[in-house]
C-alpha cells in the first residue's frame, strides 16, 4: 500500500511538474505572438517621408522664396532613382509634384519618360517656332549695372527665369529637355554646388546659370562689403561648380539699393534682371491689367514642387500671347 500511494504521489507530482513548465512556454508564444503586431506601427515613420530638412528649416526661415517644401504642403516624398515609372509621379506630376528638400542626387536619368502621367504633361508642351536672330537691348555702360523688370524688346520674345533652386525634381530633366527652349536660372550658389549634376543637366537642356547670392538676403541697406561677399562670392562658387562664369545677376526678393548695382558692375556682372510676372502653383500672376504676357517680359518661377506645372503654364501663356521663349543672354550682351 505504501508503495502503491508513494507511486500515485510520484505520478502526481510528474503531472504539476509538467502542467508547471508547459504554462510559461504558453505565456511567452502569447507575448512572441504579439510582437509583430506592436512592431510594425514602428515600422511606419522610417518609411515614411517626411518632406522637411534641418537646412530646409533653417532657410525657410531665412525667407519665403529661398526655402523649398512649405509648411502645408506635405506631398508624396521624392520618387527617388530606384521608384518604378508606374508609382513614381502620377500623382506627384499630376497635383502636387514629389519633392523632396535640396536634394543632393537627383535622378540622372529619365525613368520619368515612362510615366503615362508625364508623358501627358509633356503632350502639353507648346510647340514654338525657333527664336528670331535676337536684336540685342543697348545696355548702359557705367560704375553701376542697370535693372531691367522687362526688356525694351521689338521681337517676339518673352524670357523664362528660374530662381533658387531647393527643389531638384527628377522629371525637370526629362521636361526641360522635351520643352526645347532656352532659359536662364538665378541659382544661389551653394545650392547649386550641391547638386552640380542636376543643374549640369539642365544646363545641357537649354539653361544657363546665373548669380543669385550665397545666403539669399535682403540686400537693401547693407553694406557694400556684405553685398560684395554676397554677390562676388556667389560668382566665384558658380565658376568653381560650373567652370564659366555669370554675367546677370538678380537680387534675392527683387529687393536692391544703389549699392547693389556698383557690387554687382564691380563683381564683373552686366546686368541685374527682376521681372514682369510671376508663376506659382501653375498660375501666372501678372502684374498689369491686361493679363497678358507683352514681348521682352520676364517670367519669373521658382525650383518649387509644382516645377512641371509652372514650366507648362508659362509656356502656354507666351505660347498664348503670339510669343516666343528666347534667351535673356542674348538680348543682353
Ligand atoms: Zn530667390
Amino acid at each position: 500500500m505504501r508503495l502503491t500511494r508513494t507511486i500515485v504521489i510520484l505520478a502526481v507530482f510528474t503531472l504539476l511538474l509538467l502542467v508547471g513548465c508547459a504554462t510559461p512556454r504558453a505565456v511567452r508564444l502569447a507575448s512572441h505572438g504579439a510582437s509583430p503586431g506592436a512592431s510594425s506601427p514602428a515600422a511606419v515613420p522610417s518609411g515614411s517621408a517626411v518632406p522637411t530638412s534641418p537646412s530646409a528649416a533653417s532657410a525657410s526661415a531665412a525667407s519665403p522664396d529661398y526655402a523649398p517644401p512649405e509648411p502645408a504642403s506635405l506631398e508624396p516624398a521624392s520618387p527617388g532613382p530606384s521608384a518604378s515609372g508606374a508609382g513614381t509621379s502620377g500623382v506627384g506630376l499630376a497635383e502636387v509634384g514629389p519633392f523632396g528638400a535640396a536634394p543632393t542626387d537627383p535622378a540622372p536619368t529619365d525613368p520619368a519618360l515612362a510615366d503615362p502621367a508625364l508623358a501627358s504633361f509633356l503632350a502639353q508642351l507648346p510647340r514654338f517656332a525657333p527664336p528670331p536672330p535676337p536684336r540685342p537691348v543697348a545696355v548702359p555702360v557705367g560704375p553701376a549695372v542697370p535693372i531691367y523688370t522687362r526688356l525694351p524688346v521689338d521681337q517676339p520674345v518673352a524670357f523664362l527665369t528660374m530662381d533658387d533652386g531647393w527643389t531638384q525634381l527628377p522629371e525637370a530633366i526629362p521636361l526641360m529637355r522635351a520643352a526645347h527652349i532656352p532659359f536662364t536660372m538665378f541659382l544661389i550658389a551653394p545650392v547649386a554646388a550641391g547638386s552640380p549634376a542636376f543643374f549640369d543637366q539642365l544646363r545641357s537642356a537649354g539653361g544657363v546659370v546665373e548669380d543669385h547670392t550665397i545666403n539669399h538676403p535682403e540686400l537693401r541697406g547693407r553694406a557694400y562689403a556684405s553685398q560684395r561677399d554676397e554677390i562676388c562670392g556667389a560668382r566665384d562658387s558658380l565658376v568653381r561648380t560650373f567652370g564659366t562664369g555669370p554675367s546677370l545677376f538678380r537680387p534675392p526678393y527683387g529687393d536692391y539699393d544703389s549699392t547693389t548695382l556698383r557690387v554687382a558692375h564691380d563683381c564683373g556682372l552686366r546686368v541685374a534682371v527682376d521681372w514682369s510676372e510671376t508663376v506659382d502653383s501653375g498660375t501666372i500672376r501678372y502684374q498689369t491689367n491686361d493679363h497678358r504676357i507683352r514681348p521682352g517680359d520676364i517670367i519669373l518661377m521658382h525650383f518649387r514642387p509644382a516645377f512641371v506645372r509652372d514650366v507648362i503654364a508659362a509656356l502656354t501663356a507666351i505660347h498664348d500671347a503670339g510669343l516666343t521663349p528666347a534667351l535673356l543672354e542674348s538680348y543682353l550682351s
